[in-house]
């Protein structure tokens, strides 16, 4: 149950809360997460983030797109600066309620499978800047460790920007969260496509990225009946109440394939 709620002026202030309270503190964004009833349960002192200023979206003097960890969905798609491919995967967030709340820092460190921006991060190369540390940390990696260091803002290199891509999910209603969800980015040369990366969420605990399967297309001419069979062979989603095993990956298959038509 929550026992303290402290709104800090400053990132120090809120890092310093966050160590007094260790496990039982939480950082608190746009709370869409947090406030399940569940989890209010779960943590004693919530540390609200909206006095950080984080909700600021620039191109800095190198080109590189920089969002604060605080922009929700909503605040992205509104975006004259942001890329298509961000607000495409922005609004398939399941409704606007929740679009207006949810943060994109929110949607990193929840980590979930089924996140909506996740794929489409992970295959632009983007970047957690970690308050205090020099060195970034590509938002996969920050996922698969399970990091949870205090997010001051993501960083996405304009060139990562300028390469072909697509967005697709596949959700069981309008309002519903994303049942599987892919992105890829790739160049092209000739008809060969080459620096591809793709991603897919719904077919395992976190959004993975499918590197063997980019290294076996790089410097190829997509076939699209090869894709679909190398990716239904590889991926290993769970069956649950939103759909089986089998059906989870050919959804998988169809929806990279799509994406590699879209881009
Ligand atoms: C009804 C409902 C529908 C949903 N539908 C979707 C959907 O369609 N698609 C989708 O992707 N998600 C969905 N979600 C999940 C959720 O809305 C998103 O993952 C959202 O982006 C979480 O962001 P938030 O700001 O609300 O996070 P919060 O709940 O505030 O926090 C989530 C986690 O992130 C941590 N955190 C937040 N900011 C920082 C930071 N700067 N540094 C370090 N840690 C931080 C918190 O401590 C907490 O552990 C849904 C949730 C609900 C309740």
């Amino acid at each position: 149950m929550i026992k303290k709620y402290f709104i800090p002026e400053t990132i120090e202030e809120a890092i310093s809360l966050k160590n007094q309270h260790k496990e039982t503190g939480k950082y608190l964004a746009g709370g869409t997460i947090l406030n399940l009833s569940f989890n209010k349960k779960k943590y004693e002192v919530y540390i609200d983030l909206r006095k950080l200023n984080l909700d600021e979206i620039k191109k800095n003097e190198k080109g590189n797109l920089e969002i604060g960890a605080c922009v929700t969905f909503q605040k992205l798609i509104s975006s004259e600066i942001i890329p298509e491919q961000l607000k495409k995967a922005a609004m398939l967030m399941e409704n606007r309620n929740i679009r207006n709340m949810a943060t994109i820092g929110g949607n990193i460190v929840g980590g979930k499978t089924v996140g909506d921006l996740i794929p489409t991060l992970i295959v632009l190369e983007a970047m957690v800047k970690v308050y205090g540390e020099e060195k970034l940390v590509l938002v996969e990696e920050y996922i698969l460790r399970k990091d949870e260091r205090f997010i001051e803002k993501i960083i996405i290199e304009e060139k990562n920007l300028e390469k072909l891509y697509g967005v697709r999910a596949h959700s069981r209603t309008s309002d519903d969260l994303s049942l599987i969800g892919a992105a890829v980015t790739y160049n092209k040369d000739q008809e060969k496509i080459k620096d591809i990366r793709i991603a897919v969420g719904g077919v395992a605990s976190t959004v993975i990225r499918l590197k063997d399967i980019e290294k076996e297309l790089e410097g190829t001419i997509l076939e699209k009946q090869l894709l679909t069979h190398l990716i239904r062979n590889y991926v290993e989603p769970l069956t649950d109440f939103r759909g089986s095993k089998e059906f989870k990956a050919y959804l998988a298959g169809e929806l990279v394939a799509e994406c590699f038509e879209i881009a």
